[in-house]
């Protein structure tokens, strides 16, 4: 098939397509939300849109549902251009895919998130919707330390620390963008952000009083050393890492 990403086909190929045993949807949960001053607002969305696409062609048997674009980023509101959910709105939003999806015949619904805020939420709604679906699997990597973990080690290849490769718009996301999107990377503004430890009290002082109290660039790590070259690396790798991990699970 030319496609797989579902809103660039007909119902008419998709019902095919799922009779043929295209019985695996994967869906990418990102965030639309401020990413430093260098980075567009869409990065996560991005990032999850294109890596959800590889680990759907690598999957063989599924098809990709439309990207849910926009996630929990309270933390990151004080930033303009952050459009942030309630927890209780996204977990409803899913709750929403899942009921559409499983009518058409798919026998497996994934979901990946690429936003750290959508992790827990995530996970509460696939045990929810589970239950209520005993018929088909539902599952999503909501494993945050490990996927945080996985992308550290990739890094630290290329001599980035954990600190430069940072939680949020550091050498990573940005690496990952220039790949992606260079035309939408301000590399005339990278700077370092926030390079500090982030232990549990940093992470809950970011949740309870929002991004400024660790960074006012709204940056977690460095951007500065960055690269496209890299970035290709950290999508293959991560698509690698995560198309595994749905196998071990199925
Ligand atoms: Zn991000």
């Amino acid at each position: 098939m030319k496609t797989l990403r579902m809103e660039e086909m007909n119902w008419v190929d998709i019902k095919k397509a799922i009779n043929d045993g295209f019985k695996t949807v994967v869906i990418g949960v990102g965030s639309t939300e401020q990413h430093g001053p260098h980075l567009p607002t869409q990065t996560d969305a991005l990032i999850a849109d294109v890596m959800v696409n590889l680990i759907t062609r690598n999957l063989k048997n599924a098809l990709q549902a439309q990207t849910i674009r926009v996630g929990c980023s309270d933390h990151h509101l004080p930033f303009s251009g952050t459009i942030s959910l309630k927890k209780l709105t996204l977990k409803a939003i899913i709750h929403d895919y899942i009921e559409s999806l499983q009518r058409h015949g798919f026998e497996t619904i994934v979901f990946i998130p690429t936003h750290g805020g959508n992790f827990a939420p995530l996970k509460e709604v696939v045990e929810e919707a589970q239950e209520k679906h005993p018929n088909i699997k539902i599952l999503a990597f909501t494993d945050l330390m490990r996927y945080v973990d996985t992308q550290d080690k990739i890094a630290a290849n290329f001599n980035i620390t954990i600190e430069e490769a940072g939680g949020h718009a550091g050498e990573v996301e940005t690496s990952q963008i220039l790949f992606l999107a260079e035309n939408l990377v301000k590399k005339e503004r990278f700077q370092p952000g926030y390079l500090g430890i982030l232990g549990k009290e940093e992470i809950e002082m970011l949740f309870e009083k929002g991004m400024p109290s660790l960074t006012d660039i709204g940056v977690l790590g460095d951007p500065t050393k960055a690269s496209k070259e890299h970035g290709k690396i950290y999508i293959e790798k991560m698509v690698e890492f995560l198309t595994d991990e749905i196998k071990k699970t199925l």
